[in-house]
């Protein structure tokens, strides 16, 4: 497989932060970027050479689109698999379209790695109240009820702590399949953040411990706070998940690590996840740059941390009181601010985030959590 190098034109299925931070890391390595989503001025086509304002499913825009880049890569999973599949016929996509149809619903991803042996919390497919009542009665209270498909930081997820539950999380799927895990009661979530390249050379970016709020990604601390045997494994099963799904790209494989020391795989995302975002500036290969080189069948780069690291997302919710006050945040020389050009501060969506570095993972820690929290201007009354 001959490399695509440098100078060539990189295309990316939708347009947010991470397809950003991917063009960023492209546009630096001397590649130019296309970006192709529903919208206009997007994270990514702010940075990007050229930028494809047409719906998923506009397969002829999807294949001028195609005809223009050397490879297409993803940031957005939920794109459909016809849009993959007519891409796919000019131009390498990577990771393919079967990755992606594996990992874009919720139900086809836990059996996949159900089938292959790796560790999940136990589930049920959930098509009526009736397939509900006898999947809680399998899989006991609390449960937790998810929208099969086309979810994301905890959207379309409510918890069932009993019978009483059921209807009210029923109702709120819409309409839609679902599937029931048993609720983990977790000690914490960890995530790794791998990338497999073309002739199956694997790079990893070690153990990274997460921290959620609202459902959605709060606070990454690397390198997580986990005995090396747990690190081991988290890492040797990443690795089985990437090479047994055939991923070339970058793939994050989150867990949870229960009271008893035990790991499951929570979920995967078949690109660069919100919890790689420190190794932007803590590592010495970004997880964009190391989906660039996977994707381009490049050499690995590689993944080691420079320092411990801490990332703190923004929120939209930081901005109702007016813009941040940047100058405090950026008062401290070791903290690094990443905003993503979207103008409408909605709460819950991703702004931006802070990445701390410090001697410690928990210093890194504190210090991200610091800057954010002076971010807040003091309310005029
Ligand atoms: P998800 O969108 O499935 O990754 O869920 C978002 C977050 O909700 C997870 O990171 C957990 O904090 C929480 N969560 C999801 N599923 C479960 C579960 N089965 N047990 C406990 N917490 C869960």
């Amino acid at each position: 497989m001959n490399p695509i190098l440098p100078g060539a034109t990189v295309g990316v299925l939708g347009s947010g932060q991470l397809g950003r931070m991917f063009a960023i890391a492209a546009r630096r390595m001397g590649y130019r970027v296309h970006t192709f989503s529903p919208d206009s001025d997007t994270p990514t086509g702010q940075v990007s050479d050229k930028e494809y304002e047409h719906a998923y499913d506009d397969l002829d825009a999807v294949r001028e689109f195609a005809r223009g880049v050397s490879v297409v890569t993803f940031e957005f999973e939920n794109v459909p698999a016809a849009s993959v599949e007519a891409a796919a016929a000019l131009a390498p996509v990577r990771p393919s379209g079967s990755v992606l149809h594996t990992t874009q619903h919720r139900l086809r991803e836990k059996t996949f790695l159900s089938k292959h042996g790796f560790p999940v919390t136990a589930f049920r497919h959930v098509t009526s109240p009736e397939s509900l009542a006898s999947g809680l009665a399998e899989v006991g209270y609390p449960a937790v009820l998810k929208t099969a498909g086309f979810g994301y930081d905890g959207k379309g997820q409510t918890r069932i702590d009993s019978e009483r539950d059921a209807a009210g999380a029923y109702a709120a799927l819409g309409g839609r399949e679902g599937v029931l895990e048993a609720f983990v009661d977790f000690e914490r979530e960890v995530s790794v953040v791998a990338a497999r390249g073309t002739g199956g050379e694997f790079a990893h970016y070690g153990v990274v411990e997460n921290a959620h709020s609202r459902h959605i990604l709060d606070l990454s601390v690397a390198p997580a706070d986990v005995d090396a045997g747990t690190a081991r494994e988290a890492v040797s099963i990443a690795r089985a998940v990437l090479e047994t799904l055939g991923v070339f790209g970058v793939t994050c494989v989150e867990f949870f690590l229960t009271k008893a020391g035990r790991l499951l795989v929570n979920e995967l995302a078949p690109r660069p996840h919100n919890s790689g975002h420190f190794t932007f500036d803590a590592s010495v290969t970004s997880q964009f740059e190391q989906q660039l080189r996977a994707v381009c069948g490049l050499p690995l780069g590689s993944t080691e941390l420079l320092r411990p690291a801490a990332m703190a997302n923004l929120l939209g919710d930081l901005w109702q009181d007016g813009e941040p006050d940047w100058r405090a945040a950026l008062s401290s020389p070791d903290v690094k601010l990443h905003l993503y050009g979207k103008t409408d501060a909605r709460p819950g969506r991703k702004m931006g985030h802070l990445t701390a570095l410090a001697s410690t993972p928990s210093e890194a820690a504190r210090a991200a959590l610091d800057a954010r929290a002076s971010l807040k201007r003091p309310r005029v009354l």
